[in-house]
């Protein structure tokens, strides 16, 4: 079995500075095409969308989109490449929102399917004691969230911006600040129709067809393609108190909190972030926020330090408001923080779960939204993370940073670990994300090739001290990288290929498995 897939792996190195693929824009390539009976339409002359992502560096032209108004135009359209056998060199790959940074949802001449076509089907939301959402894998999280609240209900685990869809997310993990309590999106899934690489339609779950159910979880769009998914509901708030508070020592911030995410009646979302000097979030990290004694907060000098913020929020509905604040103060009273730092304010829930969605509508108004986005991710064991932020932040970024960096502690013991989605062994591990931005055109410091040099630079230390980082969102171009990301787990991620895609057909932007060849 490894052998047939070693025949099939790909050891597919794009030329890093060009990751421009044209193709020929007619059906031509794909003739049978224009034969096939779908509810929905095939287009070939306008695919530069789907060539597309938010890290806009890699450019894959497929020869046709597919928009499908059923899960059957998307079956019958695999069906039809599978039957072709292994000699056919057409790929598909599903796309959501476009918002990966490394082509992981193009298809170079192959078939890219428009998910969010799917996602006019209605979404069901069961109100009863467990309650949950059905929904089309096309959908977007900001949609889910605005349907389910009317209900008095939401998702328990979010992404930190909304506009990403069902699908995308449940392919890779979807973790932020209520990771620590409730797992990433992943494992607050009870069921899901997936559309294997044979084509077939196939209903999964933790007791029926489960190896499916938990490969497609985190499965990097391997082994399916996700068109319903029932997700578990909780009830939601109306409100949040939203905080920030600085240190300028990172054992104060991590000691914080792992102490956060251990403890009983924690706040809800718990991450927190670097503040490195020149970046702009100096002066920014606290707008919109009001500062808990205003004189002191004006006195407060950073000295060009690198500074860390803990970012912490508790929900609340308005008749619960003292108690809230209690609460908060209370937990706020175990912390050591810098006394003068402490900023707080109060918005609603969707406002609160929609943030980022602010700052995308202001870059996008400066023209800052549609640039490179050379992002890396990396989970990082608790036993490691004081080397990793003395190295990365005192030394490798201590000048500067071209976005944001997050870094946050979840445990592990809150998340499934049946699922395709690989992590450190430790119980407790850090998320670091580096979320660069590159000026276009520029070969200085807030370049493309600069922070690409850093990423690497970080990236070379992690190996070097051996801190057994794992990459989120990974990304690799040879057969010897992959295998080590999944370590252990590589064997079986092999085996469920050949088990549902043995054509490779499936999420060829991924570049683990190369088809016909
Ligand atoms: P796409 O980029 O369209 O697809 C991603 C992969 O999934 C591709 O391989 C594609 O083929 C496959 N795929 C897409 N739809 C399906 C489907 N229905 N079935 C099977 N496979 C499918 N991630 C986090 O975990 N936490 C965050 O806080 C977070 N914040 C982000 C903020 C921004 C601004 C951005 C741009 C990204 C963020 N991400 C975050 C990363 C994000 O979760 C992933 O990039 C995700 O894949 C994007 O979803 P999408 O719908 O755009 O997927």
């Amino acid at each position: 079995l490894l052998g047939f897939f070693m025949i099939l792996f790909l050891c597919f190195t794009p030329d890093k500075s060009d990751h421009c693929f044209p193709s020929n824009k007619s059906s031509s390539n794909i003739p049978w095409l224009e034969t096939l009976n779908v509810d929905g339409y095939f287009s070939f002359d306008d695919t530069e969308h789907a060539a597309k992502d938010f890290g806009n560096r890699y450019h894959f032209q497929p020869s046709a989109v597919l928009h499908p108004k059923s899960v059957f135009d998307i079956s019958s359209t695999i069906k039809y490449i599978f039957d072709m056998g292994s000699s056919s060199e057409i790929t598909v790959a599903a796309r959501g929102h476009g918002h990966s940074v490394q082509g992981q949802a193009q298809a170079h001449r192959g078939i890219v399917i428009n998910m969010e076509s799917l996602k006019g089907q209605e979404m069901r939301i069961h109100t009863g004691e467990t309650p949950y959402v059905d929904v089309s894998g096309g959908e977007l999280w900001i949609n889910v969230l605005h349907e389910t609240v009317k209900y008095g209900l939401a998702p328990k685990s979010w992404t930190d911006y909304l506009h990403l869809t069902v699908g995308g997310t449940l392919s890779n993990a979807g973790i932020s600040g209520q990771a620590f309590r409730h797992g990433p999106q992943i494992n607050n899934v009870y069921q899901m129709e997936v559309i294997t690489g044979k084509g077939e339609i196939v209903t999964c779950s933790e007791e029926q067809n489960a190896d499916l159910f938990y490969g497609v979880l985190g499965g990097l769009g391997q082994f399916g393609i996700i068109t319903r998914a029932i997700i578990s509901l909780e009830r939601s708030p109306n409100m949040v108190k939203w905080i920030r508070v600085l240190y300028s020592e990172f054992s104060k911030l991590s000691k914080d909190q792992e102490y956060l995410i251990s403890t009983e009646n924690s706040f809800d979302y718990i991450e927190g972030f670097v503040i490195i000097n020149r970046t702009g979030l100096l002066n920014s990290w606290r707008t919109s926020f009001s500062p808990n004694d205003p004189l002191k907060a004006n006195q407060f000098i950073s000295d060009g330090r690198v500074l860390y913020c803990l970012e912490i929020a508790k929900y609340f509905n308005l008749d619960e408001y003292d108690s809230m604040n209690q609460k908060t103060e209370d937990l706020l009273s175990e912390l050591s923080y810098i006394p003068s730092t402490l900023f707080t304010t109060e918005v609603s829930y969707v406002e609160f779960l929609d943030r980022v969605h602010v700052s995308e509508i202001k870059l996008r108004a400066k023209g800052l939204w549609e640039v490179p986005h050379p992002w890396m991710n990396l989970l990082i064991p608790k036993s490691k993370i004081s080397e990793f932020a003395h190295e990365v932040f005192g030394n490798i970024l201590s000048e500067s940073s071209n976005g944001p960096v997050l870094i946050y502690p979840v445990n592990k013991s809150k998340w499934n670990n049946r699922t395709s989605l690989i992590t450190p062994a430790e119980d407790i591990f850090y998320l670091v994300a580096f979320l660069s931005s590159a000026a276009p055109s520029s070969t200085g410091k807030d370049g493309l090739q600069y922070i690409l040099t850093q990423n690497q630079k970080i990236l070379d230390f992690c190996n070097k001290a051996n801190l057994e980082v794992k990459q989120y969102l990974p990304h690799y171009g040879t057969q010897e990288e992959w295998q080590a990301h999944f370590g252990p787990q590589w064997e079986i991620f092999v085996q469920r290929k050949s088990t549902y895609d043995p054509f490779a057909i499936l999420a060829p932007g991924q570049s683990i498995f190369k088809k016909g060849s």
